[in-house]
C-alpha cells in the first residue's frame, strides 16, 4: 500500500493564544511523517475557525498563505465544537484517504497520531483514541465525565468510555457519516454505530497547552442532554414506569383513606393530602419537561436547518477574486471584512 493522504482536521473557536503553536507542532509531526514515509506529501492540516470573534482565522489564513499544507475553513459563525469538526471532515474528505480529528490546544497528545496511520494501514477504519487517565482534568470534570459516560451505558448507548473527538476515520467512514441527516449529530455516539472495524489507541491527556476552556459548564449540560436524548428513548420509559409506580401507590393509599373515612377519622388527611398534590405536581412537571425534550428535539430535526454554514474554504474554493478598480466602495468594505 503507497503512504495514505492523511488530512488533521482541528476545529478552533478563539484559539489565538494556542494556535501558532499548534500549527508550528502539526506542521512538525505532519513533516516527520512524511520523511518516513508513512503519510504521503499530499497530506495536509484543516483548520476549521468556528466563528471566533478573536485573531483565529487571521492566523489561520496566514498560515494558509505561507504554507500549501496548511488550509483553512471558515464558518460564518459559531456553530459549535462537533459541527466545526464535521465541516472540516466534510470539506477535507474528498482530498484524503483517511482524516483526523484533534482539538486545537493540544490536550491529546500527538504522538498518538504515528499509532492511528498505522492502524489505518493495518486495514482499520476507525481508530479512537482514549485518554488512559484523567489526572489532568479538574475534579468536577472527571466526575461529571465519568458520570455521563455511566449514565450513558445504562440509557444502552454504546460509547467508547474515556474517547473524545480525538480519532481516525477512513474516507469511506466519513461518506458513511454524511449520511446521517439528523441535526443533532452526537459524533461519539454515532461512529460505534457505523460498524466498519476499530481499533483503540490510548494515550495520555496534558493540560492545555493556553487559553481557556471553551466548555463552560453550560454548554458540557446542554452536550450531555444532547448525547442522552439524542440515542435513547429511556427517559422517557423510565418516566412511564414512575407513573405506573404512583398509580400503584395512589391505589393503596386510596383503600387506606377510605379505610380512615369508614373508622371515622377523616379530619387527619391533610398531611398525606398535601405531600401528594406537591409530589404528583413535581414529578408531572419533569415529566413534562422531559416529554418537551424530545418534542424540542422533533422540532428541530423536521426543519431540517443546515449544521453550518461556510463562509469561506480555502482548500476547495479558491478565493473569491472580486475586488475589482470598479468596485463600489460598499463592496471593498465587505471584501475587507473576509480577507484579514
Ligand atoms: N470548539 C469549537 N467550537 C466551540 C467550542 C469549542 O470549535 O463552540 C473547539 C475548541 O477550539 C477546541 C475543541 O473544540 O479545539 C475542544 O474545546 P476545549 O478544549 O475548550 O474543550 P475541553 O477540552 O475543555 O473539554
Ligand atoms: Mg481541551
Amino acid at each position: 500500500m503507497s503512504e495514505p493522504v492523511v488530512a488533521i482536521v482541528v476545529p478552533c473557536y478563539n484559539e489565538e493564544e494556542v494556535l501558532p503553536e499548534t500549527i508550528r507542532r502539526l506542521q512538525a509531526l505532519r513533516g516527520e511523517l512524511v520523511e518516513e514515509k508513512m503519510i504521503s506529501p499530499k497530506s495536509a492540516l484543516l483548520f476549521v475557525d468556528d466563528g471566533s470573534h478573536d485573531d483565529t482565522w487571521k492566523i489561520i489564513y496566514k498560515a494558509s498563505l505561507c504554507h500549501p499544507e496548511v488550509k483553512g475553513l471558515k464558518l460564518a459563525r459559531n456553530a459549535g465544537h462537533q459541527n466545526a469538526l464535521l465541516a472540516g471532515l466534510f470539506a477535507a474528505k474528498t482530498h484524503a484517504d483517511c482524516l483526523i480529528s484533534i482539538d486545537a490546544d493540544l490536550q491529546d497528545d500527538l504522538s498518538a497520531i504515528r499509532e492511528f496511520v498505522q492502524k489505518f494501514r493495518e486495514g482499520y477504519d476507525i481508530v479512537c483514541g482514549v485518554r488512559r487517565r484523567r489526572d489532568t482534568d479538574t475534579w468536577f470534570k472527571r466526575h461529571t465525565a465519568q458520570g455521563f459516560y455511566r449514565l450513558m451505558k445504562m440509557f444502552g448507548v454504546d460509547l467508547v468510555y474515556n474517547h473524545a473527538d480525538y480519532r481516525l476515520m477512513s474516507r469511506r467512514a466519513v461518506e458513511a457519516l454524511e449520511q446521517f441527516g439528523e441535526v443533532n449529530l452526537f459524533l461519539r455516539g454515532i461512529v460505534p454505530l457505523l460498524g466498519f472495524r476499530s481499533a483503540v489507541v490510548y494515550y495520555d491527556r496534558k493540560e492545555r497547552l493556553a487559553g481557556k476552556t471553551k466548555y463552560p459548564l453550560k454548554k458540557m449540560i446542554a452536550f450531555a442532554l444532547d448525547g442522552v436524548t439524542s440515542f435513547s428513548v429511556t427517559p422517557i420509559r423510565f418516566i412511564s414506569l414512575i407513573g405506573f409506580l404512583s398509580f400503584v401507590v395512589s391505589l393503596i393509599f386510596g383503600a387506606y383513606f377510605l379505610f380512615l373515612k369508614w373508622a371515622g377519622h377523616t379530619e387527619t388527611g391533610w398531611t398525606s393530602l398535601i405531600t401528594s398534590i406537591w409530589l404528583l405536581g413535581g414529578m408531572q412537571l419533569i415529566a413534562l419537561g422531559l416529554i418537551g425534550e424530545y418534542v424540542g428535539k422533533i422540532y428541530k430535526e423536521t426543519k431540517r436547518r443546515p449544521r453550518y454554514i461556510v463562509d469561506l474554504d480555502l482548500w476547495n474554493w479558491p478565493l473569491p477574486q472580486r475586488l475589482s478598480p470598479s468596485a463600489s466602495s460598499e463592496e471593498a468594505e465587505a471584501e475587507k471584512r473576509l480577507r484579514p
